[in-house]
């Protein structure tokens, strides 16, 4: 008997009866089908004879559902009712149909949710939990159009937003001195007196706690001292966290480090969370708690981690899942024919923190990505590996802009990132030179933007110095002559509550040096609370910081912790930061922010200003799909019997990608939490459920047009359409 077979033969329980019976006596004339179908097939005609009868007035949902163009236009004519018939019809259409469900370390998921309900109407059988059944009851109520979206006013966002003070608030400010007081203190019991060779943070002999006190906080200033003092265990943590971490937690920790997940928590980040909960604050810390604090789920997954962006898997010589050869060494990774990612062979390939739903656990589960510091630095080797690297973008047809990232690329010392840049820099002159010598239409694509991928600014914003600034503006001035118009940061804070006085020097200071600051926030269970993002783009803005990307927690199983259902994503776009859409007359304004970074701040205060927007919604909330790159273009065309909805996604229509992506087709995901479960985690976080009305109800997603403050700048000249380094 096959698996699914005897999965079929499972009995519901109680629980699961009780909610099937409410399901046929709200629906009457399901129940009937139900009831009188012969078996399952029977089962799914008759509910799909009775949807095209019944809600035969709603074209739009018929036409959406059968269209293989689905643009925003479309999307946006849609109503509640619709979503509800279009996944209806997607349930039927997907019927049996088998995935592999790599959140469950690739068993065989089927979707056939009209068949589990005839299973258990007839036999009390198909094994379909409460989550799947309480999910069901939630579609047919939208079907009848008795629950209908719920759309909050701007007053109610700006009240969720209320919830989340920013580090900027004096008493928050107060409350992470002492932090610091009291995680000095542990540390300076640490700290050598009289130092030896090499050591750069020691106490000389004779002085008193006092002065070594005093000493210590000169160092909290130096990022070097966070490094080196960063915890690599749970027990410090908690010490740190005046051993205010519960038993479970503990013991969570522990088992986390038998498996091998490395702890490594700089002494500032640790300051910001709380160990005395202020009335005002509670609950506040949870998004950063949650990066430092790893799940049961992470340590159970640890060395079964598969890795999600297929593109990121590089044999030599062999085209990636995006059809791109790359040099070897995993130095490049690359989607799109623009850009592609630099990962240097140095510090940078640690971060200053490991955030535990991590993108890239898989690599630091391979230890590719690290914490040895000492061992990261480069070698003599690298100097000659990063030419050949550059050859990679100086021939390239399309390439366009580079994105030089990690880990972490502010991990990377000055030096380093000052050779990268003269090496860069090079690199683009003699792109742009040779070019000269090639005709109108065959000319490859010259370098326009650079950026650097850092969450330091939010991790340790210690790291930059004035140093670094003057290393990013001397770049910045002598690549603007040979053509590079765009030069961003992207940095990621998770929560408003990082936005510290430090982190606003830090910004403060790329900005100062010509670069535009763009943030992208990872959507986790805890930054997914009401409110807490939208707080997020507003504490950005009045710093100085663009909004760029809103993403859905990506991986299996390992971020389930984290992760934060498709349908909040889209319910936060269209209810929350849609209290921040900017209007197309201002995009003009907007695409010309970048040519004046320096007055980053004054100009998102002047337009939010003129506007009335609390804050500028420059960001796209999306998903990156293995192999396919950003998208929230999807349908629910399946849910398990766990109620875990299995959505189908399209690529983002709105921008050029390999031309693979016409032969990729769709891409399915199964989410690793049903939205029950979701709103049972957001309840036991302290949030009403009721504040999510309408949640179940979001099964469509249209993936955003991008603001123009990210468009490239056309080419003075006409670019060869022809792709190199490709191979479909
Ligand atoms: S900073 Fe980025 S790469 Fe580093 S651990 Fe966090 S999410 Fe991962």
């Amino acid at each position: 008997m096959k698996e699914i077979e005897i999965l079929d033969r499972i009995a519901i329980t109680v629980k699961s009866h009780k909610l099937l019976r409410l399901l046929l006596k709200e629906n009457p004339a399901f129940d009937e089908i139900m009831r009188n179908s012969r078996n399952e097939t029977e089962a799914l005609v008759g509910v799909q004879e009775w949807i095209e009868k019944e809600y035969a007035g709603h074209k739009e949902a018929f036409s959406f559902f059968r269209s293989t163009n689905t643009g925003r236009e479309h999307f946006e004519k849609l109503d509640w009712q619709d979503y509800a018939i279009i996944r209806l019809l997607d349930y039927i259409a997907h019927a049996g149909k088998e995935y592999r469900d790599l959140n469950l370390r690739g068993e065989i998921a089927v979707s056939n949710p009209i068949q589990l309900i005839w299973l258990a109407v007839h036999r009390g059988t198909g094994g379909a939990k409460p989550d799947f059944y309480i999910d069901m009851i939630e579609l047919f109520r939208q079907l009848r159009g008795e629950v209908q979206a719920y759309t909050p006013d701007r007053e109610k966002v700006l009240e969720w937003m209320d919830r989340y003070p920013s580090g900027m608030d004096p008493r928050i400010i107060a409350l992470r001195e002492e932090n610091r007081e009291r995680i000095l203190k542990i540390l300076i019991r640490r700290i050598p007196e009289g130092g030896g060779k090499g050591q750069r943070f020691y106490f000389a002999k004779g002085m008193s706690e006092e002065q070594k006190l005093e000493k210590a906080r000169e160092w909290w200033g130096d990022p070097r001292f966070h490094l080196r003092f960063a915890v690599r265990d749970p027990e410090l943590l908690n010490e740190m966290l005046g051993y205010s971490l519960d038993p479970d937690t503990m013991k969570i920790l522990k088992e986390a480090e038998e498996a091998g997940i490395p702890f490594f928590i700089n002494p500032y980040y640790i300051s910001l969370l709380h160990v005395r909960v202020p009335y005002f604050a509670v609950g506040a810390d949870l998004a950063i708690r949650h990066y430092v604090v790893y799940s049961k789920q992470l340590v159970e997954e640890f060395g079964h981690i598969v890795a999600w962006e297929k593109e990121d898997l590089v044999k030599a010589g062999k085209p990636n899942a995006a059809g791109w050869i790359l040099p070897d060494g995993h130095n490049i990774h690359r989607r799109y024919p623009e850009v592609a990612i630099l990962i240097p062979d140095s510090m940078g390939r640690a971060c200053g923190g490991l955030c535990s739903s991590c993108q890239r656990m898989y690599d630091f589960q391979s230890g590719r990505l690290n914490f040895n510091l000492d061992k990261l630095k480069p070698d003599e080797t690298w100097s000659e590996k990063l030419k050949r690297l550059m050859d990679y973008f100086e021939q390239d047809n399309q390439l366009r802009d580079i994105l030089i990232t990690g880990g972490d690329a502010f991990m990377s010392s000055d030096r380093t990132l000052k050779e990268l840049l003269d090496q860069l820099l090079e690199m683009i002159k003699r792109k742009r030179k040779k070019n000269q010598g090639l005709p109108e239409g065959e000319k490859k694509a010259e370098i326009q933007r650079v950026r650097f991928g850092s969450r330091l600014p939010a991790y340790l914003p210690q790291r930059v110095t004035d140093d670094l600034a003057s290393v990013l503006a001397d770049f910045k001035m002598k690549a603007s002559k040979v053509g590079v118009c765009q030069f961003l940061v992207q940095t990621h804070f998770e929560s408003s509550m990082e936005v510290t006085p430090e982190a606003r020097k830090a910004v403060d200071r790329l900005i100062r040096a010509g670069w535009t600051v763009t943030n992208q926030l990872v959507f986790s269970a805890a930054a997914s609370r009401r409110g807490h993002s939208a707080k997020l783009r507003m504490v950005l803005n009045d710093i100085g910081v663009l909004p760029y990307y809103t993403f859905t927690v990506k991986g299996y199983m390992e971020n389930n912790f984290s992760f934060a259902p498709n349908a909040r994503v889209v319910q936060e776009q269209l209810e929350e930061k849609v209290i921040g859409k900017i209007s197309e007359e201002h995009y003009e304004t907007i695409r010309k922010f970048p040519e004046e970074a320096e007055m980053m701040v004054e100009n998102i205060d002047a337009l939010r200003k003129y506007s009335g927007l609390p804050f500028l919604a420059t960001d796209r909330n999306v998903l990156n799909l293995p192999g396919v790159g950003k998208s929230l273009t999807f349908r629910v065309i399946g849910i398990t019997r766990y109620g875990r909805r299995i959505l189908e996604f399209d690529h983002d229509e709105t921008r050029r990608h390999s031309p693979i992506i016409r032969k990729m087709g769709k891409i399915i995901i199964i989410e690793s939490k049903s939205i029950h479960e979701y709103l049972q985690q957001l309840s036991e976080i302290g949030e009403d459920p009721e504040d999510y009305a309408g949640l179940y109800g979001y099964s469509v997603g249209q993936t955003e047009s991008r603001v123009p403050v990210y468009d490239y700048p056309e080419y003075a000249y006409s670019p060869t359409g022809e792709f190199s380094n490709l191979e479909i």
